[in-house]
């Protein structure tokens, strides 16, 4: 147990962000009645054993590389809304380990992930700057804590940005799939490192998929066994 971080939460303990007890950012409670349950497919919403894709929901549509994709909950559930984006100040950034455990769970739940050596976590990498100036890319911090619970090694270092993306949420959404494409590329060596891999993308929040399906194409050029995403939040 990490000394500092006990004394600072008997000081300011944590609390719900919903219901005000103490100890969770959103305690086990609150995120059972906002969790997304049912397994489906992400694209049609209709049901789907451990939310595999249906072959012809995805075929030539952004997300066609993926495998499956887990979302934890609603991104208009206004406090899950007012989490993340509070997780993004370093202050708050407690709350991805919350969220972490959250989803590690979730996806446990649904899935053993053995053997485990097959399995890498990555993050959608931020341009050099962007992250020189945060200080931190959340994603990556909320992916650390995921691979920690599920005993899943990580890497960063497998895909880069390496072309600046505007701000994007002015865009439209096709806008925004042309923006994002060939804004990445895989790292020198990455491509012995993830063959024969399954690989899973974690992030906060999702909308266009532009970003993440970008990603697992520059991925599914290397020979990736399975993709899946790992998400807070989307619609
Ligand atoms: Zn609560
Ligand atoms: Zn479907």
């Amino acid at each position: 147990m990490n000394i500092l971080k006990t004394i600072k939460d008997i000081i300011a303990p944590k609390k719900c962000y919903s219901c005000k007890k103490e100890w969770h950012f959103l305690c086990p409670e609150c995120l059972q009645k906002r969790q997304l349950h049912s397994e489906i497919c992400y694209i049609c919403k209709k049901p789907s054993k451990n939310f595999l894709l249906h072959y012809n929901c995805k075929k030539g549509t952004i997300l066609e590389y993926f495998e499956k994709i887990i979302i934890l909950a609603h991104y208009k559930d206004n406090y899950i809304a007012k989490l993340i984006k509070d997780s993004k100040y370093n202050h708050k950034k407690d709350i991805l380990e919350d969220m972490a455990h959250y989803l590690s769970s979730h996806i446990l739940h649904f899935d053993n992930l053995l053997p485990k050596e097959e399995y890498i976590i990555i993050a959608p990498p931020m341009y050099f700057l962007k992250k020189w100036k945060r200080g931190y890319n959340h994603s990556e911090i909320l992916a650390k804590h995921i691979a920690e619970k599920l005993q899943i090694p990580y890497d960063f270092s497998l895909v880069k940005k390496i072309k600046y993306t505007r701000q994007q949420s002015h865009l439209t959404k096709e806008q925004r799939e042309k923006n994002i494409i060939s804004s990445f590329s895989l790292t020198k060596n990455a491509n012995q490192k993830i063959q024969w891999k399954n690989i899973i993308i974690v992030d906060d929040v999702v909308s266009t998929w532009a970003t993440i399906g970008e990603i697992a194409r520059v991925l599914k050029k290397s020979w990736v066994k399975k993709i899946v995403a790992l998400i807070i939040a989307s619609d």
